[in-house]
């Protein structure tokens, strides 16, 4: 019997299904894993992270002595994939096929084992040499408090300690925590992945939302806002699915491809 005739015989006693036919919901996997490579094993993200910090490095030398030597001037910035790469849990999470979830950040927070963004801790080093004060904001939650330090302390970072680390308690966005510094602070730098780490303007909103106020702040993108790049996760993702955590992942599959560009 040759093998066409056998192919043809198996379609028809309904033995092989069609790819268009099995609409499995992609898998974690499918879709997390070129991200994470890229975060961990392109050098192409490892130089936009040096691109940032350097540029960054530039602002902070353009601060005047005489303005440093006054005293209360402060760098704001996010810990997460900002300044702490946390690509293992999600690799960790496509090996084993599991989502994220909390209770999986926290088993991987409680190692205190991420690694620094290439640059962050040079950075900071110098920031902190220079007289400026850092405060580490992050949506860790407090119980995660220990830890984290932990691990900035394994790290060498300046200013790890409890009274310049503001994580996530109840009722206490990103926002409230920055004024807070501000208080007693001017504060000339602001660092984060997330465009939350810099205004409330961007908080849980849509797309379009977004770049209006992206293109508002055109010329403070590295000035006082520094972006590192963030291709696995963030508010960009969840404005994709319009904040509907409930979405299904075929629902999630099919607003991905709605959303997608086409010439
Ligand atoms: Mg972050």
């Amino acid at each position: 019997m040759n093998r066409l005739y056998i192919l043809i015989l198996l379609i028809l006693s309904g033995n092989i299904v069609f790819a268009q036919n099995t609409s499995t919901p992609p898998t974690v996997d499918e879709i997390k894993i070129l991200p994470v490579l890229f975060q961990q094993r392109s050098a192409e993200y490892r130089a936009l992270c040096y691109q940032a910090f350097n540029l960054a490095e530039l602002r902070i030398n353009c601060i005047k002595k005489r303005d440093i030597r006054k005293g209360h001037l402060a760098i704001i910035t996010d810990l997460d994939e900002t300044i702490l790469d946390n690509s293992y849990s999600e690799a960790n999470l496509i090996r084993e096929g599991k989502s994220y979830s909390s209770a999986s950040w926290k088993k991987w927070t409680d190692l205190s084992a991420a690694t620094a963004v290439p640059g962050a801790v040079a950075f900071l080093k110098f920031v902190h040499q220079k007289g400026i004060e850092i405060y580490y904001i992050s949506n860790r939650k407090t119980d995660e408090l220990a830890s984290t330090l932990k691990n900035l302390q394994k790290l060498g970072l300046p200013n790890a300690d409890e009274a310049h680390t503001l994580l996530y308690a109840q009722d206490s966005p990103k926002e409230v925590r920055r004024q807070l510094v501000m208080k007693d602070h001017e504060v000339v730098m602001l660092l984060g992945d997330n465009l939350n780490d810099f205004a409330d303007v961007f908080e849980k909103k849509s797309i379009d939302e977004r770049f209006q106020s992206t293109d508002n702040f055109r010329k403070v993108w590295g000035s006082k806002f520094i972006v590192l790049p963030n291709p696995v996760y963030g508010e960009w993702e969840n404005a994709l699915y319009n904040y509907d955590f409930k979405l299904s992942p075929e629902e999630k599959k099919a607003t991905r491809l709605k959303l997608l560009k086409g010439y």
